[in-house]
């Protein structure tokens, strides 16, 4: 849908002839995955009459990336679309439209000039390529999850870079496709980087009841036609090779608009850049935390979907604080896997259920508080935890570690 104009005229975003403001002014939104659709969503559901755009690099309307690596993958599904009706929205939508830079006042796109009052950076991230002049393939876009799939025949040598979450989620689906698949991981355990290694390792059996091939602390020189070249001289043969080392914001065409970047673009509690009038959202966005006293970029789907109602509320006048606990989900290996809060001060993992077998929690606990929980097939432990970090409780250490009792009870106060 290239620049579809839905519910006002397009040249009613040119300047006023007079010069005359728009009195309930222009909010531009750039970049629509969820994080930007939900922005354009939430300021009509809260009242902002004024005009709209929404701006997106991808020709497709909006649509949904987790299930990319697991039902889509899977062959369930063709399509996950967002289904919104954008009619409704009554905003300008251009598709297939790269922002190029911010000048002033204004978003330059690769098609013209948008004007703003207020502007919404929502560009969220891309993938890290490796090395190398093969084919490698990644897994961020609805197109990118389609091709890949086709790919994925009975037999298919599937070579994955990265035991992180999007690697082990589609070593998953391609393993129960047949395809014969190796992961090759530079560190010393599968999701090492997120959980640590201590936790990562308990997850490596599942790689081998799979029929996965995992092949820790090994590096990746490069990609190249036919296979990868493996640090120390070894080579991988392979038909498909996917690059799942993780992503960066997609903050280059912000470069040069000297809006403070830090991992991301920097926004406060009340996700402001530097720059007065514009904010950030989504997983290109690094937000103040009061809770934790730094900025986070979580990467997860809740932001894009709850962040924007804070941002619509203080694009529109309000000045809200946009502080979760962050939360995130993963299917992989026939299991569900929850975690919630924030583990990097945390001194002290205590198991509730053996690790060893298919359900079971890991808390992470500091100053005698629940500061995170990764849940293994246990949603309710999931919930009750949410709530435990949320309320911040002191928690009595020994009923945590009983599974038998519900995990709300372990709370103190
Ligand atoms: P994006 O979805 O990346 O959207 C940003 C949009 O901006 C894109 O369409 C992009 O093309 C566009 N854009 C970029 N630059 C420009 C420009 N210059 N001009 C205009 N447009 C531009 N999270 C979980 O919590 N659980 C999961 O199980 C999970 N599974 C996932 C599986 C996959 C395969 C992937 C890729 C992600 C998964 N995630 C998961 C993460 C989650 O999907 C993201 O956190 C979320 O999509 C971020 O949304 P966003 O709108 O910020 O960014």
């Amino acid at each position: 849908m290239p620049g579809t104009m839905l519910g006002m005229a397009d040249a009613s975003w040119a300047a006023d002839p007079a010069g005359r403001p728009d009195p309930a002014g222009r909010i531009v939104v750039v970049g629509s995955g969820l994080a930007g659709l939900r922005t354009v969503e939430e300021l009509r559901a809260q009242g902002y009459a004024g005009q709209l755009a929404l701006i997106g690099a991808e020709s497709r309307p909006p649509y949904d990336r987790p299930p990319l690596s697991k039902q889509l993958m899977a062959g369930a599904v063709d399509d996950t679309s967002l289904r919104t009706e954008l009619e409704s929205l009554g905003a300008l939508v251009r598709l297939g439209e790269r922002a190029e830079r911010i000048g002033d006042g204004a978003v330059c796109t690769d098609r013209g000039e948008y004007p703003f009052d207020r502007l919404v950076i929502a560009t969220g991230a891309r993938p890290v390529a490796l090395p190398g002049p093969g084919q490698q393939r990644f897994l961020r876009t609805l197109d990118d999850a389609l091709a890949l799939r086709e790919t994925l025949l009975p037999g298919a040598r599937l070579a994955i870079v990265g035991a992180g979450w999007i690697g082990a989620e589609l070593a998953t689906v391609a393993a129960a496709r047949g395809c014969h698949v190796t992961v090759v991981e530079a560190g010393q355990a599968p999701l090492a980087v997120a959980m640590g290694a201590q936790i990562g390792a308990l997850t490596v059996p599942w790689y081998a009841s799979a029929g996965v091939d995992l092949v820790l602390g090994q590096a990746v020189e490069s990609v190249q036609d036919g296979g990868l070249a493996l640090a120390g001289g070894d080579w991988l043969a392979a038909d498909v090779i996917v690059t799942a080392v993780g992503v960066r914001p997609e903050v280059s065409w912000v470069e040069s608009s000297g809006i403070e970047l830090d991992n991301g673009v920097a926004v406060d509690a009340l996700l402001r850049t530097s720059r007065p009038g514009i904010y950030a959202i989504g997983d290109c966005a690094a937000f103040w935390s009061g809770r934790y006293q730094r900025r986070l970029r979580p990467e997860h789907w809740e932001v894009a979907l709850r962040g924007p109602v804070v941002l619509a509320a203080n694009l529109i006048g309000g000045s809200q604080r946009y502080d979760p606990v962050p939360y995130f989900w993963s299917e992989q290996f026939g299991r569900m896997l929850q975690y919630v809060g924030d583990h990097r001060n945390a001194e002290r993992l205590v198991w509730r259920g053996s690790p060893d077998g298919d359900r079971w929690s890991a808390c992470w606990l500091a100053g005698g508080r629940l500061a995170a929980l990764l849940a293994v097939g246990l949603p309710r432990d999931l919930q009750q935890g949410r709530r435990l970090i949320e309320s911040a409780s002191l928690v009595d250490e020994s009923r945590l570690a009983d599974p038998a009792v519900p995990l709300r009870a372990a709370a103190l106060e």
